[in-house]
């Protein structure tokens, strides 16, 4: 659905990072490719996101918002 604003265990905002993410990924994903785990593991530590909790809140996202919206 939507990203939850703070992460569930220990309370870091976490939503802005995600936004950072995924237009750090569409744009490796623009030059016709996937980014790689490295690339990913990068990304999150440039974004100073370094608990695997607040990794996961990012990594394990859903982005669903769009696609139920009409059926509301
Ligand atoms: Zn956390």
């Amino acid at each position: 659905m939507i990203i939850p604003v703070r992460c569930f265990s220990c309370g870091k905002v976490v939503a802005s990072d995600y936004v950072k993410f995924t237009s750090k990924m569409s744009e490796i994903r623009s030059s016709g490719r996937e980014p790689t785990a490295e690339e990913v593991a990068k990304t999150l530590n440039d974004l100073h996101v370094d608990r695997y909790c607040c990794r996961r809140m990012i990594l394990s996202h859903a982005d669903l918002i769009d696609e139920i919206l009409p059926f509301s």
